[in-house]
């Protein structure tokens, strides 16, 4: 990447901040191009990513907020709507720019604080209502007109949308909150199993049909990962939306051993586990006829990692509630550390660390236990593995960070 990552930053929060759609389309291709640079390592765009969130004291993540003002939500989609369609259509070529940008728990952590430090449910529930509205627009719009094949931006704006859905429920409790509070439509998850069984998503080509099951898994990891949500997401419909996932997966996608680990099938087999190592999620799990309804797909699960053989030794006798195979390869999970590392690797579809800001920092990734990063004081968006390191960004940080009180 050509400038060094302080131009970088600069130059993609700047685009991000025009007005013309193609600025920020360009901010938005800059940004994939460091995510899926060879040159640029994970820590490099996880340091881009939170560096762009405190780029003039948070400019970036106000100007997206500000394309999800109610007045915008409120007239998405409505025909012939004035100036604010301009803030939609902003909106929608932005939201791949999002999803990559909150991948990081810090910068969802940023959006939704308001400039005193506080975080603002508002903000939450309008990011949550347009998302969600991009989501079920592509597949309500698809069942009217009958088409064979979904355009390349619907499909680009609907799978980003669930991306993002799912990066703020992992990152944010808050945000979690707000997607649980009770709607008249469906239980929450039922809709998202709908998605996936829909007939025209199955038009999908197989790379987009593979990342919306991927999407999906990323977003059922989000809740079952949280322990204020495992039980909730049960009695929403969560499991029959991990059934629908091992449903629509075929049995191919899991005879390469080397792409097992990226397969949603691997992914639901790491859910499911970790909610049937819960005794009161094991319960609840029983009490939805989990065996019945997984029954079905237990050589899909077998076959993600036929070395464990899950449904004999594990999953069958814990939903049966008989005794389950001792194997070490699974008490070794069981360790509170392996499950914070599980849980980050699979609830983010491409994870985003936290890292030291530093651009030159070797410490890798924030300890998932124990005493994490520090702060930095003013805009509590940077974050440091030491001092030196704090004091060494200070000249390029600068220019950025804002006090918050
Ligand atoms: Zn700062
Ligand atoms: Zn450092």
């Amino acid at each position: 990447m050509e400038g060094g990552l302080d131009q970088t930053v600069e130059r993609c929060a700047s685009m991000l901040l025009l007005e013309d759609l193609n600025q920020i389309k360009a901010g938005r291709k800059l940004l994939e191009a460091v995510r899926h640079s060879p040159d640029l390592s994970n820590d490099d765009f996880s340091r881009v990513a939170q560096e762009v969130a405190a780029f003039q004291g948070g400019a970036v993540m106000s100007r997206f907020l500000s394309f999800v003002t109610p007045a915008s939500v409120s007239r998405l989609y409505l025909p012939g709507a004035d100036s604010q369609l301009e803030g939609l259509k902003r909106f929608l070529h932005a939201t791949p720019a999002l999803c990559h940008l909150t991948g990081s728990k810090i910068v969802v952590d940023r959006f939704l604080r308001d400039d005193t430090g506080t975080i603002q449910k508002v903000r939450a529930e309008n990011v949550h209502i347009q998302l969600m509205n991009q989501v079920t627009q592509v597949v309500d719009v698809s069942e009217r007109m009958k088409s064979s094949m979904f355009n390349p931006l619907e499909i680009m704006t609907f799978l980003a949308s669930l991306e993002c859905l799912s990066n703020f429920a992992r990152a944010s409790k808050t945000f979690r909150d707000v997607m649980k509070e009770p709607t008249e439509q469906r239980k929450t998850f039922e809709q998202f199993s709908d998605l996936r069984s829909s007939k025209n998503l199955a038009k999908m080509t197989a790379g987009s049909s593979l990342r919306l099951r991927l999407g999906l898994a990323c977003l059922a990891a989000s809740f079952a990962f949280a322990e204020d949500s495992q039980l909730w997401a049960i009695d929403s419909g969560l499991l029959k939306l991990l059934a629908a996932i091992y449903e629509a997966s075929p049995l191919r996608e899991l005879c390469k051993r080397n792409q097992r680990g990226g397969s949603p099938v691997y992914r639901c087999n790491k859910i499911l586990y970790r909610l049937l190592t819960l005794e009161a999620t094991t319960e609840k799990a029983r009490a939805h006829n989990a065996l019945e309804g997984f029954r079905p797909h237990r050589r899909k699960m077998n076959a993600a990692e036929p070395e464990l053989a899950l449904w004999r030794d594990y999953f069958g006798p814990r939903l049966q509630g008989t005794r389950v195979v001792e194997k070490e390869e699974l008490s070794e999970l069981q360790s509170a550390e392996n499950w914070k590392h599980a849980e980050e690797v699979y609830s983010a579809m491409f994870q985003t660390p936290v890292v030291c800001s530093w651009k030159l920092c070797a410490a890798g990734r924030e300890p998932v236990l124990g005493k994490g990063f520090s702060m930095c004081a003013r805009c509590h968006v940077a974050r440091y593995c030491s001092k030196e390191h704090q004091k060494s960004h200070w000249p390029s940080h600068k220019v950025h960070c804002r006090k918050m009180p």
